[in-house]
């Protein structure tokens, strides 16, 4: 890795911010000095250049472990997970999943419940599940196994009792169930574009099974990654967070989503939700790329520019009122390339970015700020 390209990059970032002389720039200048956790990332492996990154914008990334249909490769991520925030508590903490590719056989559920209670002695925060459920695996039957299914019930009754937030990425954007555009996630996953498959799940019914676990288990917190999937509206989310006191979101990989609602509705969402939502990117980071092989060095620059870019993007989006550029990218919170239009800041107080960017995903993941606490 070229380590003096990166410092540059990463000064670029830091003098920017003196360049801007307006009130709200106080925000933007409060917001990068303050310490933040990032809520929802995928790291592969510890990474010099990315923890420098995260002394440089003061950000705790907290990585999220994922592929209970595939065994080994849970395994391999809740093992780097463990070790990463084990050594570098500074930098990251995690979140650990559970197998359902053998939810079919009895034991299961037990099984799953040891394997819990050995990653929260080794630190983990809460538990992921993923849109796996719903969306994908099936039962004896051959039905699709909603999120709101008896087999998970011991589970989640562990978890309420230990006071262990879910969080939980169940469904997808409303796009999956239309005609996926070329370039996008849906058209090179086509597993999970729905569009025109009559025998899957509908959107309704997965965000409804989801609303059903919420209801059922009122002491069991549950955070929405992605916006809960209700992220094209914020009365959709605002009616969700009214009904159900342990819901919280988180916006992983979602903020276009907001710049795309009316700014005034979105701004009175965020003051009125403010102890409710979590800052977070769905971005990756370390030496392996998704298939678990070493990334060239292009690819770990690359990396690294993205999150620089996306950051100050975000920074500025949530603590300013500038007119930001956007491209019209579904595919991700994609702020490079080409951007056709422009959208104005939300300008949130202070206190709001500090709930946002830190306070909540403290609250509601007891044990993230580990090493990184707010004097
Ligand atoms: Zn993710």
């Amino acid at each position: 890795m070229r380590i003096y390209y990166l410092k540059t990059m990463v000064c670029i970032f830091f003098v920017s911010t003196f360049f801007f002389v307006s009130s709200v720039n106080a925000q933007l200048n409060y917001l990068k000095s303050i310490k933040k956790i990032d809520i929802h990332t995928h790291i592969s492996s510890d990474e010099l250049a990315l923890k420098e990154v995260l002394d440089a914008l003061n950000v705790k990334m907290n990585t999220v472990c994922t592929g209970g249909r595939n065994l080994d490769r849970m395994n391999a991520s809740r093992k780097t997970a463990k070790k990463i925030t084990r050594e570098h508590p500074r930098y990251y903490s995690w979140i650990t999943t559970f197998d359902v590719s053998k939810r079919n056989e009895p034991g299961w559920a037990d099984h799953v419940i040891t394997q819990l209670k050995k990653d929260f002695e080794n630190g983990a925060i809460g538990v992921k599940v993923w849109k796996e459920i719903g969306m994908s695996i099936k039962n004896g039957q051959g039905d699709y196994i909603q999120i709101d299914d008896p087999i998970f019930e011991p589970i989640f009754e562990f978890l309420s009792k230990e006071n262990k937030p879910l969080l939980a990425h169940i469904g997808e954007p409303i796009q999956a169930w239309m005609p996926a555009r070329p370039g996008t996630y849906w058209d090179r996953h086509p597993d999970f574009s729905f569009w025109d498959k009559p025998d899957r799940p509908s959107y309704n019914d997965i965000i409804a099974a989801r609303d059903h676990v919420i209801a059922k288990y009122p002491k069991l917190r549950i955070v929405g990654a992605h916006l809960g999937s209700i992220e094209f509206d914020v009365e959709e989310m605002s009616k969700r967070l009214d009904s159900y006191p342990n819901f919280a979101l988180e916006m992983g990989g979602r903020t276009r989503y907001f710049m795309w609602q009316a700014r005034e509705r979105v701004r009175r969402f965020f003051i009125k939700y403010q102890d409710r939502i979590m800052f977070g990117t769905d971005r990756g980071g370390g030496l392996l790329n998704w298939q678990g092989e070493p990334k060239t060095d292009t690819e770990r620059e690359e990396n690294i520019k993205g999150l620089l870019k996306r950051y100050d993007i975000f920074m500025r989006y949530y603590a300013t009122d500038e007119n930001i550029p956007w491209g019209d990218k579904i595919s991700s919170d994609e702020p490079l390339g080409d951007a056709k239009y422009m959208v104005k800041g939300l300008a949130l107080p202070k206190e709001v970015l500090k709930k946002v960017f830190y306070d909540n995903a403290v609250n509601w993941f007891p044990g993230v700020e580990e090493s990184f606490k707010n004097e």
